[in-house]
């Protein structure tokens, strides 16, 4: 097929109540990412006046993170056919990249600072829980290394070398992950919970993680990895994206590593 002729839906929940610290920055870099490559790229809202329908024609979901009021009225809205129809993407394979307040709903519930439980949708088996207003929140850096088997082996393909994510967090709440595998190990940084050293999670094709919205421009082979699988899924052919001149970001890469004194070869 030639490249004129893929199509690309990118489905984005929530963008104005769920976009904290450049979540927009996700969409925008695989929006690009696809259109460099020539690729027709369209990007949905998932919000309120969304169907289930909506959610359904998408490719490719991207979620970002949100205040924890925020956070109630999405779950107030993503129920019934709606929910039921992202659980069916989510588990059909539809490559994701779900980012702080995103995976907390994905999970099955997140306990705010203040206030009550908010269900989720338990799709992740993960809980999340502020500990409370007075508790330090996790602000920084944050370096990965992307653990997640299956995940791990296709970016460590693309690289030629371990898989290092780099990126930013800012979450209150604290995840514990159930049977669902972590996304990674935190080098530098907190991740899911500042205890146990494992960030995000990874389940069939969704990347849930607290990184937020520079996370694909800060690593764009990630945005790459999206990309590709949503085309490979939708069009059930191998199809291989071509090159992109990449060289600033993969120096700022190493830029960010060396500031922050890891010691990652990437
Ligand atoms: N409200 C959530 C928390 O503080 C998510 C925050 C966010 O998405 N940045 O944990």
């Amino acid at each position: 097929m030639s490249s004129q002729e893929l199509e690309l839906t990118i489905g984005w929940l929530y963008p104005t109540l769920m976009s904290t610290y450049g979540d927009r920055g996700n969409v925008i870099c695989i929006e690009r990412r696809c259109l460099w490559r020539g690729y027709n790229v369209k990007v949905l809202p998932l919000d309120q006046k969304a169907t289930a329908d909506d959610i359904r024609q998408v490719d490719l979901i991207v979620g970002g993170g949100a205040q924890d009021r925020q956070q109630e009225i999405v779950m107030r809205d993503l129920q019934g056919g709606k929910a039921e129809a992202l659980r069916v993407k989510i588990e059909n394979g539809t490559p994701g990249v779900f980012t702080c307040g995103s995976p907390q709903l994905l999970g099955h519930y997140y306990e705010p600072g203040l206030g009550q439980r908010i269900e989720g949708l338990g799709i992740l088996d993960m809980v999340s829980v502020h500990p409370g207003e007075n508790t330090r929140r996790c602000i920084g850096n944050l370096v990965v290394e992307v653990t997640a088997t299956r995940l791990a082996q296709d970016l460590s393909n693309m690289l030629g070398g371990t898989p290092y994510l780099i990126g930013f967090e800012n979450h209150g709440g604290r995840t514990k992950l159930g049977k669902v595998e972590a996304l990674g190990r935190v080098v530098y940084g907190l991740g899911n919970n500042g205890e146990d050293g494992t960030e995000g999670a990874f389940y069939r094709n969704a990347i849930a993680t607290y990184s937020h919205g520079p996370l694909l421009p800060k690593n764009p082979f990630v945005a790459d990895w999206l990309i590709q699988t949503a085309l490979r899924l939708k069009y059930q052919q191998p199809i291989t994206l071509s090159p992109l001149e990449d060289t600033l970001a993969m120096e700022a890469r190493e830029a960010m590593f060396k500031r922050l004194k890891v010691n990652v070869i990437a």
